[in-house]
């Protein structure tokens, strides 16, 4: 049997709005904590509220990337890629980001605006359960970020496991990687996003890939719940993708 893989593949750098790790930062606290690889996974948003997109340092932060990918050879993997928000809506931004060959694309839904108004709690969460639907009929991304993160955001949330599972059988058709994202277990009793009775369903219906990630935005956070890899549902393996494609090993140097 191969080893499981220790991968993070949802961090946030310097080049997020809302980080101020660096690449640098990561890369030796990764090799401290004995990962084998990590990605950065910066936001790409275009929304009301704001658009990365347009002023995100593509060069620079390739430059940087390459400079402390080098520094760190032989010491833990370093990968490159996006947090894309809702990538159905914007086809031509996300198929930029593709041309760019990013180790991965996350897909998440950060913008509920589109649900302004809906005052009723329930009626919110279910409208938003359907925003990630629809992105993962439609979108191009290869993981499925934080499936259900009201129950992040929402003290009283309360999930429609069936509609969210769902949504995981649509990422078995289409070959998405759901990530069991750990930031919602800072909140004391909040399970992972999805829950570890979710990804039971997906490898039920045939799913098999996950991978576990932290959604660091400060050092601390960088596999913060390491456990959780161990206590995944039987029939799960966990998964890295390099340059888009999904692996169960990193590949060697002279593959790579
Ligand atoms: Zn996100
Ligand atoms: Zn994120």
């Amino acid at each position: 049997m191969t080893k499981q893989l220790k991968c993070d593949l949802h961090v946030h750098t310097n080049y997020s709005f809302d980080s101020n790790v660096t690449m640098e930062q990561y890369a030796r606290r990764a090799a401290e904590l004995g990962l084998d690889a990590i990605c950065f996974t910066d936001h790409i948003d275009i929304n009301s509220h704001r658009n990365t997109f347009a002023t995100f340092r593509f060069d620079e932060r390739l430059r940087e990337f390459e400079r402390v990918k080098k520094q760190f050879e032989g010491q833990v993997t370093l990968l490159l890629g996006f947090e894309m928000g809702e990538p159905h809506l914007h086809p031509k931004e996300t198929a930029f980001l593709r041309s760019l060959k990013p180790d991965l694309i996350i897909g998440s839904v950060h913008d509920a605006t589109a649900l302004d108004g809906i005052a009723d709690r329930r009626a919110y969460e279910r409208a938003y359960d359907r925003l990630v639907r629809q992105m993962t009929e439609d979108g191009d991304f290869d993981v499925l970020g934080h499936a259900d993160v009201l129950r992040k955001w929402h003290d009283d949330y309360v999930e429609d496991f069936e509609f969210l599972c769902g949504t995981l059988s649509q990422c078995v058709k289409r070959g998405i990687v759901p990530e069991v994202n750990t930031s919602s277990m800072r909140k004391k009793g909040v399970p992972t996003m999805p829950s570890a009775e979710a990804v039971a369903h997906y490898v039920s219906c045939g799913g098999r890939y996950v991978c576990v990630n932290s959604d660091a935005h400060v050092l601390s956070q960088l596999d913060e719940f390491p456990l959780v890899r161990g206590s995944l549902p039987e029939g799960a393996e966990l998964c890295c993708f390099v340059g888009g494609r999904l692996c169960v090993e990193l590949p060697t140097k002279s593959e790579a």
